[in-house]
C-alpha cells in the first residue's frame, strides 16, 4: 500500500473540527405540520494528527454519525467549519471525497445481486481507479480482508461478517489517507471482530489516519491513541485511553459470581464504606454477577468475602478499572450543557 500520510510533513492535523454544530429537522403531524428541532450536535472540535488512531465513543444518539457525516462530506454542518487534510468540507467537498474512505456498518452500501468482485468493480469506476490498477488492488483487497476465493458469490448469499469484509475492502480501494470507520464491528462474531481489529491496527501502521466509532470499549481500549466520550452533541472527555481511565476516580472492581444472592445482600454491600457502586446483573441460571466499586486506595477484599458468608460464590476477583469502567463513570457525570430537541410549530 503507498504512503498515506498526507500532511504530516506541513504540521496541519489531518482532521480538525471547529465548534461543529447541525441541527435536524423533524417532522410530525399530518392536518398540523408540526417540527422538531434536534441539536443532534453541538459545538464540537477536535483535532487528529496523520497517522493517528481517534475513536469517537457515547451512547445511541449522541451525535457520533452525525459528527462523521459532516467530516466526510455526507452533511453540511449547520455552523461552525470541518477540514479533512487542509480542505474544507463545506467549501471543497470534492478534494476532500477522493481522499477519504468511509466504512458503516450494517447492510447498505453495497449491490446484493452482484458479486463481491463486480462490487468492487463498480466502485473502482466511481472512484476514477485507473482501470489498469484495478484487478492488482481489488486482489490485494480482497486478500487483506480473508474474502479471496469467494468474490464471485453474489453478496445477498454473504454473511454478515462477510458483508462488513467487502464494506471495508470498498472503502480502502482508492488508497484513502483518512478512514471513517462507523462501527465497523457491528454484529461481528468474536473472531471476525479481532481479525477486523488487526485489519485496523495494520492500516494505522501503514499511515492511514482513523476516525472510528464504536461501541465496544475494549476494542477502543486496545486500537485508539485518543478518545473523545461525545453526550447529548457536545465532547465531554477527550484524552488517550490511560488519561480516561485516571480520570474517574475510582479504585480496584470486585467481581463476585455468585448463587443465592438476595436484595438485602445488595444492600449491605452497598453501605460498605469504601464501596462507591454495586451492581448486580443475572449471570446465568440463578447466578448473579455482583460490581463492586472500590474507592480508590479502599481494600474491600476481605469485608465483601465476610458478607457473602452463606453465598454459593463461584468466582470472586479484583481487577483494575476498565475503559467501560471510566465510559460509565464519565457519562454518569453532570450532563453537557443545553437542551435537545427544541419543539416549534
Ligand atoms: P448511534 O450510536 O445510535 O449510532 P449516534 O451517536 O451515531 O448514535 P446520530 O446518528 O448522530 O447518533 O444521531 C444524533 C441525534 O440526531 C439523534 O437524536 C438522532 O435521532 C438524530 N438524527 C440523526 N439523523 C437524523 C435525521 N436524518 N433526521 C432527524 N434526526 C436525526
Amino acid at each position: 500500500m503507498s504512503r498515506l500520510r498526507d500532511g504530516e510533513s506541513s504540521g496541519r492535523p489531518a482532521i480538525e473540527a471547529v465548534a461543529l454544530r447541525r441541527t435536524y429537522r423533524a417532522y410530525a403531524g399530518w392536518l398540523t405540520r408540526r417540527y422538531t428541532e434536534i441539536e443532534a450536535v453541538r459545538g464540537v472540535s477536535f483535532s487528529v494528527a496523520p497517522g493517528e488512531l481517534f475513536g469517537l465513543l457515547g451512547p445511541n444518539g449522541a451525535g457520533k454519525t452525525t459528527t462523521i457525516k459532516m467530516l466526510n462530506t455526507l452533511l453540511l454542518p449547520t455552523s461552525g467549519t470541518a477540514r479533512v487534510l487542509g480542505c474544507d468540507v463545506a467549501a471543497q467537498p470534492m478534494a476532500v471525497r477522493g481522499r477519504i474512505g468511509y466504512v458503516f456498518g450494517g447492510d447498505k452500501g453495497l449491490y446484493d445481486r452482484l458479486s463481491a468482485l463486480d462490487n468492487l468493480r463498480y466502485f473502482a469506476e466511481l472512484y476514477g481507479l485507473e482501470p489498469r490498477d484495478q484487478r492488482a488492488r481489488i486482489e490485494e483487497l480482497l486478500e487483506l480482508v480473508g474474502l479471496a476465493g469467494r468474490e464471485r458469490e453474489r453478496v445477498e448469499g454473504y454473511s454478515r461478517g462477510m458483508r462488513q469484509r467487502l464494506h471495508i475492502a470498498r472503502g480502502l480501494l482508492h488508497r484513502p489517507a483518512v478512514l471513517f470507520l462507523d462501527e465497523p464491528s457491528i454484529g461481528l462474531d468474536p473472531v471476525a471482530a479481532r481479525d477486523l481489529r488487526q485489519m485496523i491496527a495494520d492500516l494505522k501502521s501503514q499511515g492511514v489516519t482513523i476516525l472510528l466509532t464504536t461501541h465496544y470499549m475494549a476494542e477502543a481500549d486496545e486500537l485508539c491513541d485518543r478518545i473523545a466520550i461525545i453526550n447529548q452533541g457536545v465532547i465531554q472527555a477527550l484524552g488517550t485511553p490511560g488519561e480516561l481511565k485516571a480520570r474517574v476516580d475510582t479504585g480496584a472492581v470486585l467481581e463476585v459470581e455468585a448463587r443465592g444472592v438476595t436484595d438485602e445482600h445488595l444492600s449491605v454491600l452497598s453501605a460498605l464504606p469504601g464501596a462507591r457502586d454495586v451492581r448486580a446483573t443475572d449471570a446465568d441460571g440463578e447466578r448473579k454477577l455482583i460490581t463492586i466499586q472500590a474507592e480508590r486506595g479502599a481494600d474491600l477484599f476481605g469485608a465483601v468475602a465476610g458478607l457473602l458468608d452463606g453465598v454459593d460464590v463461584t468466582r470472586f476477583t479484583s481487577r483494575e478499572p476498565t475503559l467501560e469502567d471510566a465510559y460509565v463513570g464519565i457519562l454518569g457525570e453532570a450532563a453537557p450543557q443545553g437542551q435537545q430537541g427544541v419543539v416549534s410549530a
